[in-house]
């Protein structure tokens, strides 16, 4: 019995250890740094840089929402930039 309460006492601890730990991972995750999405040569769509239809043309080009919204492109249905 010592000994499970040694292993649990044990558990305890690693787990405290990685609780205090900081995440900078996720916080970087939630926050994108500037309003980037994509455009392709021939849609009249602006994605996001994950959007599963960008994965079919080979040109796309990174511009600012805004701007995309300015030249007349429409947000992706898909991946709702
Ligand atoms: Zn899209």
């Amino acid at each position: 019995m010592r000994r499970a309460a040694l292993l649990f006492a044990a558990f305890c601890c690693v787990g405290m250890l990685f609780s205090a730990l900081p995440r900078p991972a996720a916080a970087a995750a939630s926050k994108p740094a500037k309003d980037v999405v994509y455009v392709t040569k021939s849609g009249k769509k602006f994605h996001r840089a994950k959007c599963r239809t960008l994965a079919r043309s080979k040109v796309k080009k990174p511009m600012l929402r805004q701007d995309a919204i300015k030249k007349g492109y429409t947000a992706c249905k898909v991946c709702k930039p």
